[in-house]
């Protein structure tokens, strides 16, 4: 989509550190880790938040999440770490391309803020 930071990075129009890349999921490294490991995990065709998946995307929604738990489980040493999807305006999104964040590497608190 035009004007998406993402996608331009699914472009590589934008530089990333790349942590994970297939067909149709792209993970990088945060550009303003909040932990010890700050992944975010993104299908690579534009899908605004959460908010708007629909059946059509039933197959990379569901490698999402397989995908998520592989990344969470390699970068956190099986320590546990944290899978949140910030949705819209009270949920706090601030790129409106669909990611995941992949948080670990130090003990986490809830509820978040
Ligand atoms: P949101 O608030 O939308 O859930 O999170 C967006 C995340 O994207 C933030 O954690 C922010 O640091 C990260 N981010 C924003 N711009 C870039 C960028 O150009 N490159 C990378 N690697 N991360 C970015
Ligand atoms: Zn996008």
């Amino acid at each position: 989509m035009h004007n998406c930071i993402f996608c331009k990075i699914v472009n590589n129009e934008l530089p990333s550190n790349k942590v994970y890349e297939d067909e149709d999921l792209l993970a990088f490294e945060d550009i303003n880790p909040v932990a010890p490991v700050h992944i975010l995990l993104i299908p690579k065709k534009h899908i605004n938040s959460l908010a708007e998946l629909s059946e059509k995307d039933y197959e990379v929604a569901s490698r999402l999440l397989l995908v998520a738990s592989k990344l969470g489980n390699e970068h956190c040493n099986n320590n546990g770490y944290r899978i949140v999807s910030n949705v819209g305006e009270d949920g706090g999104q601030e790129v409106n391309h669909l990611h995941l964040h992949i948080l670990g590497g130090r003990s986490m608190t809830w509820p978040p803020g």
